[in-house]
């Protein structure tokens, strides 16, 4: 029996002509298949073994450029992949709906205390999937439908979350939108001061997912005080530099931050609400759950409290210093090289690259990089004219570079394949030499630093 009309939606190249529920073999009539309980996925479901297997290979040979991903470590992956996955716990520990949560509410318990010590707070949920459903919650907490949020706008730098008008956060918010300037890409307090003064905002949010530069919390805090708003600082992108201690902390300014734990700060996929203000813990809980999810992703828990213990270990502060070092030498060696960087360099992991006066488009221009092995993403910049499916800049980020070992001279060299593409690209000559001597190059280095060695072995049957 084939399912053609459910396949239809996918290229033909990615689909097995083979019938998709053969592999469970005897499944239906004998309820388990054999080796359910003993053997991994490479016996019992090898097409997704391979697609996993070469995933990590694709890992391996590029060189990692999009500013929200990172590598995370092998305990990470390994506490993922535990049975706690089978267990269902709603609420908080000490009062679930559920019984058989001892373990659970251990593993919580910890993940939140490392959280608040963590980020110097005294509040810490651990629980939301993601950190759009970490803001939803932040939201819920404090906003009826309708009511006003002033936030960035996605085209200078915000996030989806923040109110963009394909968001749930922006059809049933009425939002209003500060900007950065056209000239130095940077935000202007005046603008956000007379903005919040005319709007009269319940919530003003700062932080983004393409502002390079550090934000003024303790600015934001006191406008949100004139006009009597919450302020939240969503540190997606910049959290682990703040836990390493390299970047200012948005607490105790804000009255709530939000965080991604898979970012820079090296974790499991999943978000963090956190808070100094010993009161709002009630409402914060309450709009995580039930407000907007249900029960807890347990394994994801777990790996949040490796992820928060790793990072408050010495090494961390380590890489933090490293991956602010590093994102300034590859500023500093693509302006050497004649490419404009949005604010001039950055404070944060990730910088903005200008592609107007090349004349190039983000699309053209990350499309060509990734053939050489340098993956990136397009984005739009301040003022952008393009729309944000081409756009005019490229985005980059370093923190999964600088895990795997990358120092400030990869970096530099990094900025100068970048620059060089670009402008091969820009003047119309022929790109494949070039593309061929850069992949070369970038195999070599990726070789030089390796990851997950024993994985693609997978010699772990734990995992
Ligand atoms: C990445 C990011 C998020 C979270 O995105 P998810 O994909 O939902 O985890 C939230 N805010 C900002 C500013 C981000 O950059």
């Amino acid at each position: 029996m084939k399912h053609k009309k459910t396949y239809k939606l996918y290229p033909k190249n990615i689909i097995n002509e083979s019938d998709p529920t053969s592999f469970s073999g005897d499944f239906l009539n004998n309820h388990l298949h054999p080796g359910y309980f003993k053997e991994g996925l490479a016996s019992i479901d090898p097409e997704v073994h391979q697609a996993l297997i070469e995933e990590e290979q694709r890992q391996q040979d590029g060189i990692e450029l999009i500013a929200s991903e990172n590598i995370v470590s092998r305990a990470t992956l390994e506490a993922l992949g535990k049975a706690i996955i089978n267990k269902t716990v709603e609420g908080y520990p000490g009062a679930r709906y559920y019984g058989g949560a001892q373990h659970a509410d251990r593993i919580e318990i910890l993940a939140i205390e490392r959280a608040k010590q963590l980020f110097k707070c005294c509040y810490a949920n651990v629980q939301p999937h993601s950190g759009s459903q970490a803001n939803l919650a932040v939201f819920m907490a404090f906003l009826k439908p309708g009511e006003t949020v002033l936030s960035m706008d996605l085209s200078a730098g915000g996030h989806l979350s923040h109110g963009a008008k394909a968001n749930l956060t922006g059809k049933w918010f009425r939002i209003v939108h500060y900007g950065v300037s056209k000239l130095d890409g940077l935000i202007q307090m005046e603008q956000v001061r007379d903005l919040a003064l005319t709007h009269q905002p319940k919530l003003i949010i700062c932080g983004g997912s393409a502002y390079p530069r550090t934000i003024d919390f303790a600015g934001f805090r006191k406008i949100a005080d004139e006009c009597g708003a919450i302020l939240l600082a969503d540190m997606a992108h910049f959290a682990g530099l703040v836990a390493g201690g390299v970047h200012p902390n948005p607490l105790p300014h804000a009255h709530v931050a939000t965080a991604t734990t898979y970012k820079n700060l090296r974790g499991v996929r999943g978000g963090l609400i956190l808070s100094d203000e010993p009161n709002l813990e009630r409402k914060l809980n309450s709009a995580v759950f039930p407000g907007v999810q249900g029960s807890v992703i347990l394994n994801a828990v777990a790996a949040k409290a490796v992820c928060l213990g790793e990072a408050l270990r010495s090494e961390f502060r380590e890489y933090a210093s490293q991956v602010l070092a590093n994102a300034r030498s590859l500023a500093f060696s693509l302006i050497n090289n004649g490419i404009d960087v949005v604010t001039g360099g950055t404070d944060t992991p990730l910088l903005l690259v200008d592609l107007r006066k090349l004349q190039l488009t983000g699309k053209q221009a990350s499309e060509v990089l990734e053939v050489s092995g340098l993956i990136c993403n397009k984005n739009t910049i301040p003022g952008d004219a393009q729309s944000p499916k081409i756009t005019s800049g490229l985005r980059f980020g370093v923190s999964a570079g600088t895990t795997r070992g990358f120092q400030e001279q990869e970096f530099s060299q990094i900025g100068k394949w970048i620059a060089e593409m670009l402008h091969a690209l820009s003047s119309g000559d022929d790109l494949a030499p070039l593309t061929r001597t850069i992949h070369a190059k970038v195999k070599e280095m990726t070789n030089a630093f390796p990851i997950y060695e024993k994985i693609t072995n997978h010699s772990d049957p734990s995992l």
